[in-house]
């Protein structure tokens, strides 16, 4: 049995030349982008109106302003401006040569061709040309692209973005026990979890799902299976069969099918069994079957990995709050991943009996992670939550 960190290294320490692509930002959502942008221009590109109003300079306290062209947004302004003169205009319109301050719309009238001030105007009203951003500053680093992303890259004039190629993710569910929800169970039969619960983690995280459905606990038919998913994806997911049972064939068959084993079994919890491996460019996943490992595992270490493709290193959305009551184990053994609610600066610890208990997780937003030997978290304490 390994480390987490051990675990995560070797993962980490896979060499593989990864396909990228341009994609048009309208279809970039979600994507994972491998290129950082700087802005190629000042935002704004010019000295924006920030009001409706009149455009004067600052200087000029007239007590009238002849009005010599009204200027909306996109339009190029002709005139410039000299004492006693504005240029009436419009919120995002460019100002006009001899103006730095707009006088708002509801602080003046419009008589005979000129605007009268009524209310001293005590703010500027402009955004500068490069207030927000400088041409050449650093805006947005490669990444999981968010629709916010999307909005600032284009807002520079970008129309696509170079992305990591998605991966293929086959994903497979072992177990003689199980049926597809809609199905009848029989005796000693339980719903698959796993196989919609998983292709749609893969789904969620801007990857490929490709499902082969329930394989029973038979050498050949796992074998059969092993070899179709190797010949059509990049990342196959297999879910139990992974332990130590007389029936948990997934480690022997994978073997059988070239995948050379890279760790098997990890000091965490929930999902000690787990196995990774490699056959050429196929990275292999052995989830143990209860399915609060599975869904935790794939959290873990396949995020890491499709991140690891793309050749960035995944950092997890996190918050931090106080424990609302304490955490405690005996055994300190495994680095334990632990269901919690976070609630503004409040991490409630989620009532749990452990891997098959995955109801737990509907009012979960977060997990909390204890290290191996560390036997307890205070009430009070403040935890790092992992947001799921
Ligand atoms: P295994 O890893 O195959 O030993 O399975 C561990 C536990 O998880 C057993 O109780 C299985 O019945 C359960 N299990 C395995 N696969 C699934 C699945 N696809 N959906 C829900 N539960 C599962
Ligand atoms: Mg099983």
């Amino acid at each position: 049995m390994i480390k987490i960190d051990e675990a995560m290294g070797i993962i980490k320490d896979q060499k593989i030349t990864w396909p990228e692509e341009k994609v048009d930002l309208g279809d970039a959502l979600g994507r994972i982008m491998v290129e950082n942008f700087s802005s190629p221009l000042d935002s704004p590109p010019f000295n924006k109106a920030a009001m409706d109003g009149y455009s004067v300079s600052s200087g000029d306290n007239s007590n009238k302003y002849k009005i010599m062209e009204i200027i909306g947004a996109g339009d190029t302004p002709e005139k410039t401006l000299t004492m006693g003169q504005c240029s009436k205009i419009m919120t995002g319109a460019m100002m006009p040569q001899g103006a730095d301050k707009i006088i708002r719309v509801e602080f003046a009238d419009e008589i005979n061709g000129f605007a009268v001030p009524h209310t001293p105007e005590p703010a500027l009203n402009v955004i500068k040309q490069g207030e927000n951003l400088k041409a050449g500053d650093r805006v947005i680093d490669a990444g999981k692209l968010k629709a916010k992303d999307i909005g600032i890259i284009a807002s520079m004039g970008f129309p696509s973005v170079k992305v990591a190629k998605k991966p293929v993710i086959g994903v497979l569910t072992t177990g003689s026990e199980l049926k597809n929800p809609g199905e009848k169970l029989e005796t000693g039969q339980i719903y698959n979890s796993n196989g919609l619960q998983l292709s749609a983690q893969v789904s969620e995280f801007g990857a490929t799902p490709v499902y082969y459905g329930i394989i029973a606990d038979d050498r050949e038919a796992l074998s059969t299976a092993v070899a179709k998913a190797f010949l059509e994806c990049d990342i196959v997911i297999l879910s139990g069969g992974v332990s130590k049972g007389d029936y948990d064939y997934v480690p022997e068959v994978l073997e059988e099918n070239g995948m050379k084993t890279l760790f098997h079994r990890v000091a965490i919890k929930p999902g000690r069994p787990l196995l990774f491996g490699r056959k050429n460019n196929i990275f292999v996943f052995g989830l143990p079957g209860n399915p609060v490992s599975t869904y935790v595992t794939f959290e873990v270490f396949v995020k890491t990995l499709i991140f690891h493709l793309a050749g960035l290193e995944y950092t997890p959305p996190t918050y931090s709050g106080k424990l609302t009551r304490r955490v405690k184990r005996r055994d300190t053994e495994r680095t334990e991943f632990h269901p919690v609610i976070i609630n503004g600066d409040k991490v409630e610890p989620i009532g749990y009996h452990g891997s098959s208990h995955l109801n737990a997780m509907a009012e979960a937003n977060g997990l909390i992670k204890i290290p191996t030997g560390v036997p307890e978290f205070k009430e009070g304490e403040t935890v790092s939550v992992r947001s799921i």
